[in-house]
């Protein structure tokens, strides 16, 4: 599912150039504009739960996470989260690794 990656962030960023200079042509380009803004930021959301496994500091091991906890992992860092890992039943940080 590499495409999808790209493909939500060409959303992203059509989405933006119509939401900001769409006005003056017509008002409903800023509209469309910001539901795909929208749709591409929950394609990347999906795309980046679906795409990366994380490995905890404490045990090393690695697990996958939910969307919910993709969004309520608190970031740390670039591909850094604070996560909940099943191995030690606590709350570690832990590395972002994409799945190859
Ligand atoms: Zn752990």
């Amino acid at each position: 599912m590499k495409w999808l990656g790209k493909l939500s962030a060409g959303f992203i960023i059509i989405g933006a150039i119509m939401s900001v200079g769409g006005a003056p042509f017509s008002i409903w380009i800023p509209f469309i504009g910001l539901s795909m803004l929208l749709i591409g930021i929950i394609m990347l959301f999906y795309w980046s739960t679906k795409n990366f496994i994380w490995k905890c500091s404490k045990c090393n091991n690695t697990f996958e996470i939910t969307w919910q906890q993709n969004l309520l992992g608190m970031n740390m860092g670039v591909n850094d989260k604070l996560l909940y890992c099943p191995y030690c039943k606590d709350k570690i940080e832990c590395k972002g690794k994409k799945k190859v």
